[in-house]
């Protein structure tokens, strides 16, 4: 029989914590918790806020008791856990009602602290209406000092995921919301352009962005706030912050086990930390990107949950190993889904990667089937090999369908030609019967096979605006008149052939159209008839959106 202590009672640590007991009937599992409560729905938090999931019991989906019954498993709640000395394979563990302090020995250790959210060593940061939100006293914070002081409107500081589902959720419950971001976008997961659309949607539903502008001051004015951004000052009865986390691992420091800058556990493939006897999962460790194998800490339930996994069945013997995080993640906004899977354009040019990309705007499904949406499609991948290496969905529905299965591609090192043959599911409600994610690999081929070369948005304002070369745009004589780029003409795709000869050939043309699509028959009429031709990915639209805030 082991003796298994576990540090931590939510995602990482309650996973674990079953999977031990599914593994070995016999083992002494004790799993200590600071707060009131174990595995509990932190995803779910925002959303009760917002009044969509009405029942707060139905975020609470274990209790310790529950545990005892089913899984044998000793739970100590409000337990904190204050030091480990792994020489004596010792935790000191504290009661934070009885304050009682005392020794716990094991066998083996899974570390599973989570992370906080980070609170800026600032005046004004911990006034009782300025929260954080991590778990379900903090949900209830949030909560009844709406109820109480009747809060009617609230700034949320930081532009992630929780900063974005606390917007939509107080907005929900009544609330004047603005976001507040330092960066100059929302959603720093999203190459920029990517996150225009979401800035745009956001807009229109009434929430007030502050983009480029941190937080200097918070003070109180009577009953509201008074904050103070690097331009300009706002007044509202509350602020969350949401500017991220960081790993809850003070009480590691001195044990000896390999920390990283940020103070993230390190942890090999097994899940094991410096010392074999103990491992950690979780937001509080430190693994490797499963693309670039660089170090990273990816605060998400996913990986939580897989690693927890991964622990518990090495320490039982079974070889289990964890390849890596791709940053795989998904909000909804809304009615908006944002979806990302892999790196993005940020990264793989920050790591030189030799990496190209394409953009597409496509429906969700087939058009003439009532209600498809289009999405905002972004896919990067290896110039050399065709290889996936991550994806960007901006839209409404199937979003997570097209990123998930963009995911699996990444993880199972597929290249465009093999997404190519992949066989989805297709009828006119669900999809086209070319899938946006088999859209997305052809393009791919057409970029590497040079069937089509393109330029970017960033490339439209350097071109020359003289008689060196042609820039056409190919939509509608009325879409053009409604905006078009400075300094391109207009000849519509369908009268291309017939002015085609009015064209020099020894110009090089750039063409656009709305999204791309138009404008790459375009580009393919005028290559095969001996121009040199590129062709603006994603279009005018693409442009048009980037344009406005980069
Ligand atoms: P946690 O689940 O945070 O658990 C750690 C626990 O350890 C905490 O309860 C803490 O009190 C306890 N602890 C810390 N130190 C000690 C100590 N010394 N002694 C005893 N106990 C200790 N991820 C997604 O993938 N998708 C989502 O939609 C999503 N939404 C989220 C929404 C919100 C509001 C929040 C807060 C998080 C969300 N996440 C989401 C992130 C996800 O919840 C985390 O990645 C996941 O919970 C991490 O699991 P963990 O076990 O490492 O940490």
């Amino acid at each position: 029989m082991k003796k298994i202590l576990i540090v931590g009672g939510v995602a990482g640590g309650a996973t674990a914590a079953t999977r031990l007991r599914r593994l070995n009937e016999k083992d002494n599992i004790i799993m200590f918790e600071k707060g009131k409560h174990i595995s509990f729905a932190n995803c779910g938090l925002p959303y009760h806020i917002g009044g969509v999931i009405h029942r707060r019991e139905d975020l609470l989906l274990q209790t310790p008791e529950s545990f005892r019954s089913r899984y044998n498993i000793d739970v100590r709640i409000n337990s904190e856990v204050l030091s480990i000395n792994p020489i004596s394979k010792k935790i000191s563990v504290k009661n934070l009602l009885t304050l009682e302090q005392y020794d716990e020995t094991y066998d083996k250790l899974i570390l599973a602290p989570g992370a906080a959210p980070i609170v800026p060593a600032m005046e004004g940061s911990t006034l009782d209406n300025v929260l954080t939100l991590r778990n379900i006293d903090d949900m209830d914070r949030i909560k009844q000092y709406i109820n109480l002081n009747n809060a009617k409107s609230a700034a949320i500081v930081g532009g992630g995921f929780i900063g974005l589902e606390m917007a939509e959720n107080l907005k929900k419950a009544g609330l004047k919301v603005s976001i507040i971001e330092m960066s100059k976008q929302l959603m720093a997961v999203l190459d920029p352009e990517m996150a225009e659309d979401v800035h745009r949607y956001i807009e229109q539903t009434g929430i007030t962005l502050y983009l480029g502008n941190g937080l200097s001051k918070i003070e109180k004015n009577e009953n509201k706030l008074k904050i103070t951004l690097s331009n300009g000052t706002l007044e509202e009865d509350m602020l969350i912050l949401a500017i991220g986390v960081r790993p809850e691992t003070a009480f590691i420091k001195d044990s000896g086990l390999s920390l990283n800058e940020r103070g993230g556990i390190i942890v090999n493939k097994y899940m094991q930390t410096s010392d074999p006897d103990i491992f950690a999962v979780g937001d509080a460790v430190q693994v490797n990107d499963f693309i670039s194998g660089k170090p990273v800490m990816v605060p998400l339930a996913g990986p939580a949950n897989k690693q927890a996994r991964i622990a518990a069945d090495n320490i039982n013997g079974i070889p289990s190993e964890y390849k890596g995080s791709q940053g795989s993640a998904i909000i909804k906004i809304f009615d908006m889904t944002a979806a990302v899977t892999g790196l993005n354009e940020k990264t793989a040019s920050s790591l030189n990667l030799n990496y190209d990309k394409i953009y597409l705007w496509l429906n969700d499904h087939a058009g003439y089937y009532p209600g498809s949406k289009p999405m905002s499609i972004k896919v990067i991948f290896d110039k050399e090999n065709g290889k996936i290496l991550g994806a960007q969905i901006v839209g409404f529905k199937g979003v997570d369908k097209r990123c998930d299965v963009l995911a699996v591609a990444i993880r199972a090192g597929m290249t465009a030609k093999e997404l190519k043959e992949l066989e989805l599911c297709y009828s006119p409600p669900f999809s086209s019967a070319k899938d946006p994610v088999n859209m997305a690999a052809y393009v791919i081929e057409n970029v590497m096979t040079g069937k089509i070369r393109n330029f970017h948005w960033h490339d439209v304002d350097s071109l020359p605006r003289d008689d060196s070369v042609i820039l056409l745009d190919v939509r509608e004589k009325l879409e053009y008149e409604e905006g078009h780029i400075e300094g391109f003409i207009n000849i519509a795709l369908d009268n291309l052939r017939e002015a085609i000869n009015g064209l020099d050939k020894k110009k090089t043309v750039y063409v656009n159209c709305h999204s791309g699509i138009r404008s790459y028959t375009a580009a393919r009429i005028l290559s095969q008839n001996g121009f040199n031709v590129f062709n603006l990915s994603g279009g005018y639209r693409l442009y048009k959106a980037a344009r406005l805030r980069i």
